[in-house]
């Protein structure tokens, strides 16, 4: 008998008993908030998904020798509903999100899904937890789908059982409502991902190791770590974004946006991608160049000196888009252009305009859902 598949159908919802109030916007810290309910769906080999439950958000009771917690068989995925100027709520290309999370199942051997029904069965649970939205712009539903290996016993092994379950944050802007560049640290000496690693999938596990050399250059006063990768030492990503950086050739007159290729190392971030397909529409084609391709640190010192750098930002769902006013590289301080206010760059605006207002509706965009 074929496993079964996930049926949002078979949904069964259980509401909390203890409703909390919808969360004040004021003071909304980034994922420290959490609302009434979460959904859990538990797969079994040979059997297939269960039946979905929607049920009150809760902890959950895990086999201390089981592989999530002994080899972190975990993976996860970041999205956010919008609330619009009409009380929709709207989902950003869900289904990228899905098809990431597939691939991070496959990278480590926890079973596979039908994103559509995962979609289905988000949707309700946003339904049920409207109110916990912020209306105000920058505000959003941050959403957590997550999958664990659940199956007990020690010795890393394809898991036997798994569950995946969706939690949501009610969120603030990332970094508040005022536009605000970050210093980035360029390093060399350690590595997010690398060559036949697994940088491309949305594993816990590729981040933890991060989080000490993020809290010693945080130390040193920069906001993010770029992280070098290779010989050559070219750029992958900025914390946990991918990177953007925009030149002017001085001789041309022409401007290129380049971001790192998708080359094992990067992950294929959502926004990456929908900056990519932007630009190449909005943009205009005689004077920019958007492309993928390895850029190092040299290169951008170089440029840098000749004053043919425009302006960087890395992007991500959390955040959206993140100007860099500088980089820091063995000692030297590259200063990266913003504007006279020290907000951002007017790439970096446009680009931001550009995807929020697909986001919260202000344009309409067959990449903005509403539920
Ligand atoms: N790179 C890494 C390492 C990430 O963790 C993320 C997500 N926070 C991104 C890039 C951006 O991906 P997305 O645009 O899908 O949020």
């Amino acid at each position: 008998m074929p496993e079964l598949g996930i049926d949002s159908s078979k949904l069964t919802i259980e509401k909390t008993k203890l409703p909390k109030s919808s969360l004040p916007t004021k003071g909304l810290v980034y994922g420290q908030n959490f609302t009434d309910h979460m959904l859990i769906i538990e797969w079994e080999e040979g059997y297939g998904w269960k039946n979905p439950e929607i049920k009150p958000y809760s902890n959950i009771s895990l086999d201390p020798s089981c592989c999530a917690l002994q080899y972190s068989f975990e993976l996860f995925e970041g999205m956010k509903a919008y609330k619009d100027s009409n009380d929709s709520i709207r989902l950003f290309r869900p289904e990228l999100n899905m098809k990431r999370m597939n691939e991070s199942a496959a990278r480590i051997c926890l079973p596979n899904f039908d994103g559509n029904e995962l979609i289905k069965l988000i949707i309700k649970l946003v339904k049920l937890e409207k109110d916990f939205i912020p209306k105000d712009f920058g505000y959003s539903l941050y959403l957590r789908p997550t999958m664990i290996g659940t199956s007990g016993g020690l010795g890393p092994k394809p898991p036997k059982s798994a569950m995946i379950y969706v939690i949501c944050s009610p969120s603030s802007p990332y970094y508040g409502l005022k536009i605000k560049p970050v210093k980035l640290e360029a390093i060399d000496y350690a590595s997010r991902a690398w060559p036949g690693g697994s940088g491309n999938s949305k594993l816990g596990g590729n981040y933890s190791p991060c989080v000490l050399y993020q809290r010693e250059s945080a130390k040193r006063g920069f906001e993010q770590i770029l992280w070098l990768n290779g010989e050559d030492n070219h750029i992958s990503e900025v914390g946990s974004m991918n990177f953007f950086i925009a030149f002017k050739d001085n001789k041309s007159g022409k401007c290129e946006l380049v971001t790192a290729g998708l080359d094992g190392t990067i992950l294929d971030g959502v926004i990456r991608r929908s900056i990519l397909e932007l630009t190449k529409e909005k943009l205009d084609k005689e004077k920019w160049d958007i492309v993928e391709r390895v850029c190092t640190i040299q290169e951008i010192i170089e440029r840098s000196e000749k004053q043919e750098v425009l302006e960087a930002f890395g992007c991500g769902t959390s955040a959206i888009v993140t100007p860099v006013e500088g980089i820091e590289y063995h000692g030297k301080y590259i200063i990266i252009p913003t504007d006279l206010n020290n907000e951002c760059g007017p790439l970096t605006r446009n680009i931001t305009k550009w995807i929020t207002d697909i986001q919260y509706g202000n344009v309409e965009s067959n990449w903005s859902v509403v539920v």
